[in-house]
């Protein structure tokens, strides 16, 4: 393995020679050859399509989408490295376009194929064999709510700029965002991702004006921010709830991650019964660090001195070796993402915030986006990324339609991934205070993923009823402020400028109701972490059937399969218990 002291950046040369290469330039026409083939087959689709030729139409689709993936891919992945690139812009935006015009030009058969009799469609499905059963169905699935082909056709044209390009407009506006800190005397120009560091210093009062910053910033364009998201949530509605039928704005999301609407109410009022436990979290976290009460700048405040930094060779093989111990295979392919270059650590002006991973197409291997700053936290965002890498590798084997998971089941190896990482310092590390830490980050971390994103989606729930009914800005800050007063109950005290904390929420914007997949993996991956370590190597074989599953089948029947039952309150509420756990394990230790 190579030992890379700095954060290095990635090549997207495995894409066609990268985005400027002539490479890229003939897969762009082989995208309108390929559509125009498939466009031949129209007269085919005929009552009595032997099953033979079916597969092979099939085929075909999945070769486009397949090459359209990649395409795409690569323009996306130039535009996140430098999204004030102007080549990088406009290319993605020919790229865009040139999806939704294939999609056009290919609707033809997903609109057959949904229209046909119940016996027909069986016949054909069964003619597709397994690999394309879950797609086949699902397609059927949007029967009830799908438009005819002239009018997909205009929603698919007119989302290219509507909707998906307010989001662009949003992350456009917000990734230039400079923010001003003066630290030990020193004024510095920091990115968001820069700024959230001395959100965990150590001394208050850096605490607060980070915060501070942050909002200021926002705050500055909220009347332009406020109103990209009352119009991508009125397009919501007019689209899903207009013009497709949908009963509520969530159960978009919920058809899309094939979860029933149930499922995901109870998720979230067993998250909504489980605050106090954090409010206690949060009580505790003042006395420990001599505290009357918690403030909201305080929340991820660390509780030890100790600031550890680990340089980026260290962090590389700190989460290899924590995936090896799970087990050998997970290492192996994690291994391969930084093999092929594939990761873009370093922080850069203009380069997108944050992290994520990027598999483009099966049987390719995934890009990691990461803003490494040598901290803790950045170590296990490096294992939770990787996680995702991971998964993305081990389905490889499902077509480009059901490879990858769904929401739900999105984060269940990246979360996993950083619970190996977890165990990995418990067990590893030689400086108690950071071993302590390493368990406050836990429950900062299970306060981070499971609280917070369900009262983000409490939140969307209520705006996305609020601003069709006519709700101005002032009115939706007001509802956050109601959001927040109910997830702290007063054991933090919540400033003002936290009102604004929502136009700062990306996911909000670009997938309206994402925030609950946070939730939903977290507490599903501690009920698994907590088999793991009663069954030992049992539990392997289970989690990567789970995982190489892809998005094959509905999550709710992928999970029955290996025996956890999503439906019930329950199955919720364990994931919760464990959270209890290790907070009577942190009380204890605390003397508290
Ligand atoms: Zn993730």
């Amino acid at each position: 393995m190579d030992t890379t002291p700095t954060p290095e950046r990635w090549s997207l040369e495995d894409l066609f020679g990268g985005p400027q290469s002539p490479e890229f330039k003939k897969a762009l026409e082989e995208l309108d050859r390929r559509a125009a083939k498939l466009q031949e087959l129209r007269d085919e689709l005929k009552p009595g399509l032997p099953a033979e030729r079916f597969l092979q139409i099939v085929r075909q689709v999945e070769e486009l989408s397949d090459l359209m993936h990649r395409v795409y891919a690569a323009a996306g992945l130039w535009f996140y490295e430098d999204t004030q690139n102007p080549e990088a812009q406009a290319l993605l935006a020919r790229v865009r376009q040139k999806s939704a015009e294939i999609e056009n030009q290919t609707l033809f058969f997903e609109l057959w194929f949904k229209d046909l009799p119940d016996e027909e469609a069986e016949r054909l499905i069964q003619a597709a064999g397994e690999r394309y059963r879950y797609w086949l169905e699902q397609m059927r699935a949007w029967k009830p709510y799908t438009l005819s082909e002239g009018e997909e056709k205009i929603v698919n044209l007119k989302n290219t700029t509507g909707r998906s390009a307010l989001d662009t407009l949003y992350d456009t506006i917000t990734s230039r965002y400079q923010f001003t800190l003066e630290v030990d005397g020193e004024t510095k120009t920091l990115t968001r991702g820069e700024l959230m560091v001395y959100a965990r210093d150590s001394r208050p009062e850096v605490r607060e004006a980070a915060f501070r910053e942050l909002y200021r910033v926002y705050a500055g364009d909220a009347p332009v921010l406020a109103q990209i998201y009352q119009n991508i949530v009125s397009d919501w509605k007019n689209e899903y709830l207009e013009v497709r039928g949908f009963k509520s704005a969530i159960a978009v999301r919920n058809k899309m991650n094939d979860l029933p609407d149930a499922v995901v109410e109870t998720l979230l009022a067993v998250s909504r019964q489980n605050a106090p436990l954090f409010q206690r979290y949060f009580r505790l976290k003042a006395r420990v660090l001599g505290m009357e009460r918690l403030r909201r700048y305080d929340i991820y405040a660390p509780v030890t001195e100790a600031e550890k930094r680990y340089d980026y060779a260290e962090a590389r093989r700190m989460v290899d070796e924590a995936f090896a111990a799970f087990d050998p295979r997970f290492a192996e392919l994690a291994a391969r993402v930084f093999e092929r270059g594939h990761v873009d650590a370093e922080v850069r002006q203009g380069k997108s915030g944050g992290a994520f991973c990027w598999t483009p197409a099966p049987g390719t291997v995934p890009w990691v986006l990461l803003n490494y700053q040598g901290r803790p936290d950045d170590v296990s965002t490096m294992a939770h990324e990787l996680g995702h890498a991971v998964h993305g590798m081990l389905a490889g084997e499902h077509p480009v339609f059901t490879f990858h998971a769904p929401m739900p089941l999105a984060e269940t190896a990246s979360t996993f991934a950083e619970m190996l990482l977890v165990d990995y310092l418990l067990e590893n590390e030689p400086d108690a205070g950071v071993r302590r830490q390493v368990l406050f980050d836990q429950m900062d971390g299970n306060y981070a993923t499971i609280l917070r994103q369900a009262y983000f989606a409490l939140f969307e729930i209520e705006t996305h009823k609020m601003i069709p009914a006519g709700a101005t800005a002032d009115e939706l800050k007001a509802a956050y402020r109601r959001n927040l007063e109910e997830q702290f109950a007063g054991a933090v005290e919540v400033s003002d400028e936290f009102d604004w904390e929502w136009i700062s929420i990306p996911h909000i914007y670009g997938t309206p109701f994402y925030v609950y997949a946070y939730a939903f993996g977290q507490l599903l991956v501690l009920a698994l972490y907590k088999r793991y370590r009663e069954e030992g190597e049992a539990f392997k074989p289970r989690l990567f059937r789970i995982l190489e599953a892809g998005g094959s089948a509905a999550p709710a029947e992928l999970l029955a399969r290996e025996g956890f039952d999503i439906t019930t309150a329950d199955f919720w509420q364990g994931g919760f218990d464990v959270i209890a756990e290790l907070l009577e394990k942190l009380e204890a230790e605390s003397g508290a």
